[in-house]
């Protein structure tokens, strides 16, 4: 199957395909199709009345002002406008006047938009009035105070009682450890590259080559291995069987030495 025998498969009516072919995928096409056959059937619904709204609309009233006159709600007057819109783009379509491509069809309902509010005069539009705020989006007062000045946290909490309730406790813990796991990467991924360096691999060599370092290494040494901690760890390690094995392969050579040494 080529792709043009699948497109007349589609759209039966060549006219109309030609006039959307240009610059549009299949499924633009077939979007683009669908509304202005949707229109065209609301057309035969569609009155004098509408066409009057659409008027109305271009000449400068709002849409709250045109649906009080008509009985109607705002947004149905703003669907009545956008579909008599469609309907007039598809008929110059039709006729040939213009190709009909998303882009230019959203680019003109824009333009119309704006038309119609320069049109506008500033005493016809009216201020939208304030509704009485509540405290919260969901709740009239706070859980535990039930005060109305202190502005709402979370949870229904009001800002001074939020950090005593268990939810804000167990949040700052969770971000706490996450931090202290973040701090220890970067201080690894730091120091791995701070021993790399040829400045400081050089100053480690002088540090370890004075006199008063060596003297203070070996007292360290000498009372690291009086600590009980450590005496413990040493003798579980003698203990161990792989070490004993080690040892005693070890202890028999150094017999035979000797032995060796004296005959
Ligand atoms: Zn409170």
């Amino acid at each position: 199957m080529n792709q043009e025998t699948q497109k007349k498969k589609r759209f039966p009516n060549d006219k109309q395909h030609y006039l959307l072919s240009r610059g549009l995928s299949l499924k633009r096409e077939e979007l683009v199709l669908s509304k202005i056959n949707k229109n065209y059937y609301i057309y035969r619904k569609l009155t004098s009345r509408h066409i009057k709204i659409f008027k109305q609309y271009l000449s400068g009233e709002t849409l709250e002002k045109i649906g009080r006159k008509r009985r109607l709600t705002r947004e149905r007057v703003r669907q009545i406008i956008n579909s008599v819109a469609l309907y007039k783009a598809s008929e110059a379509a039709k006729e040939g006047r213009f190709v009909i491509d998303l882009k230019e069809y959203l680019q003109g309902m824009k333009r119309m938009h704006k038309l119609a509010k320069k049109a506008r005069t500033k005493e016809e539009s009216t201020p939208r009035v304030n509704k009485p705020k509540r405290w919260s989006r969901y709740y009239d007062y706070c859980r535990i105070c039930r005060t109305t000045i202190i502005p709402h946290a979370s949870h229904g909490y009001c800002k001074k009682c939020y950090p005593k309730t268990n939810i804000f406790k167990e949040l700052q813990e969770a971000s706490r450890l996450r931090n202290i796991e973040k701090r220890r990467e970067y201080e690894k991924e730091y120091s791995k590259k701070y021993h790399r360096r040829p400045e400081v691999i050089e100053r480690k060599k002088e540090y370890y080559k004075r006199p008063e370092t060596i003297a203070r290494l070996k007292k360290y040494r000498q009372e690291y291995y009086k600590r009980p901690k450590v005496k413990e760890r040493i003798k579980k390690y003698y203990q161990r069987p792989d070490v004993k094995e080690k040892n005693k392969e070890r202890n028999r050579e150094r017999y035979i030495k000797k032995k060796r040494g004296i005959y």
